[in-house]
Order: structure tokens, then sequence, then C-alpha cells
């Protein structure tokens, strides 16, 4: 049997607007903060009060068989199990959260992060969107086809506390509720974006990430830089430095070549398909009068933006605001990396790398200022990286790995030998 299409539509819009709207906006108020911007969730009740607030809402639902239980496992935020049976054997699992992302700035005049404001059709306020809406949506689902009739598979729904925390919590839920979950044959994953409200979007690919906070240290306390500057190694400068043998500062690209991935073509063609509507997200990017996109071709950014890896600095530390005042040579400086990775390479591998890149640098510039270079020392940099280059090859030939692992190993390792080259000369 299949879907009316606009008795279907009139359902959602009416179970939106009457149903789920007043609740979501309930929802808005609760400082829900994802418990690594609010350590003490716990005491404070903010996420229990919304795992009740969605809990006591999907209880009420017409669904036939509809089963709600808010699991909590010893010291970790709560979950909401839901389970809805269904014709056949088929699992379907649908995912969301109710944890927030914190505060933040910029809210528009009259907009606040805890204050739901309706202007037109939207509904301002942290965790409409991302992600309370979730819950309300998968139920909503469930019901607009059970209403007409429409036979479904058994679908469970998973609204986690701790998404925006990096979800530490939810492993542990979906192992001590594996047998219950059963062995889905679709994930529906309630929690990404849209570009437009005029196309139905799904999201084939995320990037993901590894992030990371690195430290140069130089003195125990800091020292004018009158007394000190060319004398004591500026922290600043090493970390610049140490950034560069991850990333060419002029073009932005990631130098480490296995962090790279081959894009599908299928995605190309996808992307190509959608790059006009998403070319208009990215001209609309708050840039500053004469900033413009790394790329021109709305493809290449969106390929940069889903296929690429990137880094971004999203914090730092050791330094004081330029307007104040003294002339203090940092004794620390330090930045918090954001490194975005193509869907297929593995964060731990590229976690790995970023701990031999660091380890490697270390030693060549940390404590020990670098003379330049001589003819005679060039030479003999260069033979060490060959020397080595070469140990490692004769290593990689005496494992059982296949050819192609060992063109990606020495690949990886030409590019090591080739930024060593380009940091002694
Ligand atoms: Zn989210």
């Amino acid at each position: 049997m299949a879907l009316d299409v606009s008795r279907t539509l009139a359902f959602a819009q009416k179970t939106w607007d009457e149903e789920i709207l007043p609740t979501l906006t309930e929802y808005v108020r609760i400082p829900a903060k994802s418990p690594m911007f609010d350590p003490d969730w716990k005491a404070h009740g903010h996420l229990d009060r919304a795992v009740a607030m969605i809990e006591q809402w999907s209880r009420a639902r017409a669904i036939e068989g509809l089963r709600v239980e808010v699991v909590r496992l010893e010291g970790r935020t709560p979950l909401i199990f839901m389970e809805v049976p269904g014709r056949g054997d088929d699992t379907v699992l649908l995912y969301g959260h109710c944890d927030k992302q914190p505060e933040m700035v910029g809210w528009g005049e009259g907009l606040g992060p805890w204050t739901p404001v309706r202007r037109g059709d939207k509904l301002y306020g942290r965790g409409a969107a991302d992600d309370g809406y979730a819950a309300f949506a998968a139920l909503a689902s469930i019901q607009a086809l059970q209403a007409p009739g429409v036979p479904h598979a058994r679908c469970v729904v998973l609204i986690e506390a701790c998404e925006e925390s990096g979800s530490y919590d939810l492993p542990h839920y979906v192992n001590a509720l594996a047998a219950r979950i059963g062995t889905p044959s679709l994930v529906v994953c309630l929690d990404s974006g849209c570009s437009d409200y005029e196309h139905l979007w799904t999201t084939t690919s995320l990037r993901g990430i590894v992030n990371g906070v690195l430290t140069v240290e130089v003195l125990t306390e800091g020292v004018h830089s009158g007394v000190a500057s060319g004398i004591v190694p500026s922290s600043f400068r090493i970390l610049r430095a140490l950034l560069s043998r991850l990333e060419d500062e002029r073009t932005g690209e990631i130098l480490l070549r296995d962090l790279h991935a081959d894009i599908p073509r299928e995605r190309v063609e996808q992307a190509r398909a959608v790059s006009g509507v998403l070319s208009k997200r990215i001209t609309q990017l708050p840039f500053v009068p004469g900033g413009r996109p790394m790329h021109d071709d709305p493809l290449d950014a969106l390929l940069a933006g889903t296929w690429r890896p990137a880094l971004s600095i999203t914090g730092a530390a050791g330094l004081p605001s330029p307007t104040d005042g003294g002339n203090v040579l940092r004794p620390m400086t330090a930045a918090k990396l954001s490194l975005r990775l193509p869907p297929t390479v593995s964060s731990a591998h590229a976690a790995k790398r970023l701990k031999e890149t660091r380890r490697r640098t270390a030693c060549a510039c940390g404590s020990r200022r670098r003379r330049p270079a001589t003819a005679g020392t060039r030479r003999r940099r260069r033979r060490g990286s060959r020397r080595r280059c070469a140990a490692r090859r004769r290593t990689i030939s005496a494992g059982p790995r296949c050819r192609r692992a060992r063109a990606a190993r020495s690949r990886s390792w030409r590019c090591w030998a080739r930024a060593i080259r380009r940091r002694s000369s």
C-alpha cells in the first residue's frame, strides 16, 4: 500500500503545528547543555528535564505497540529507548539526541539560546533543530505510516544525551541494548544539515575529525622580549613551524598524503548535481568585505568541504590579547587543532600520524635552534633520511603485506622524506 502524498503532507503539517511545535518551543527553554559544556549536568537536572519532556510527549502518541523507556547506566547520561513492532523481522533504527550546544554568541536582536521565538515559519532557539526535532520527527513519521495503515518495519528509536560531547556514552548503551536493538537494515540518523527547504536532503558521507592540543613550552616564565628575543626561540614560531608540517600554509593543503582519499566517482557526480544549490550556501558564509572562498568552482569547494582533509585552529592559549600592554616573550603557546578527515580515512590512523609528526619535529626545532644548513649538512641530512627510508622499506617488505599496503607505506614515507628535506633546505 502506497502513501497518499497530499494526505501525508497534511497530516505532517497538522501534527507538526498542533502537537510538536508547542512542546518543541518549551524544549528550547531548557538549557540541556551537553556534559562537556555542563559538567554538573546531573546536579543541574536540565538533561533529565529534556529527557522527561520527550518521554512524556512520546508516551502520549497514538502509535500501536509503542514502548518508551528511559535507560540509565550508572555514571552516564540517560538514553531514551523506544520500540515499535512492525511487520516482518526487519528493523529500522532512528537516531537523535536531546543534549544541546552551549549558548555561544552572535544571536540576532531579540533572539537568545533559551528564548524560543517564532518568526514567520521558523522557530529560533537552542536545540530546536539540532537535535530536539529528532524524537518528534521520528515518532510522527511512524504515526504517518500507521494512520492510513501502511505496513512498516519494526522501528527502534534511540535518543541519546551526550552527542555534542562526542557521544562517549552511546557505545555503552548500544552494547547494553544490543539484543533489544537487533540488527537494523537501515539507520536513519536525524542529525545532519540541509541546504535549502525546497528539497529533501540526505547526507551520504561526513568527514571524520581528530582534535588535539599542540603545546610548545620554551621558558618557565615570561621574559621581556627586549632581553630574550633572538636568544630564546619564540614559542609561537615553533608552533608555526610544527603546523607547517601538517598543512601548507600558503594553500591550506594537508601535507600528510595518506590523510587524503580517492573520491568515489559517484560522489563526485552527486556533488556536481547539487553544487548549484550548495554554492548559494557557500556565498552566504559571513565573509568580510573582499573575503572569498578558497575555491572558485562550487564543485571544488563542495568536495573540499566534504571529502578533503582540512585543518582548523579552533582555540589558542598562552597569548594575551593584542591590546594588552607589555612586551613579554611568551613562555608557552598552545593551539587547539581540529583536523577534518575524508569519510574513508580512519581517525585512529590520522591520530597516529599526527603523533608521529609531533615526535619527529619536536627534536628538529624544539629546544635546539637550528643553524642555517651548509651544503655539507644538507647532504648529510639527505643521506640520513635516505638511510632511514631504506631501513623502513626493509621492515615493510619483511612483513606479509600486500603490494598496495607497501606502496602506501612507502608513499607516505616519501612524503615524510620530502617534508624533512623541505625543512632542511
Ligand atoms: Zn546534533
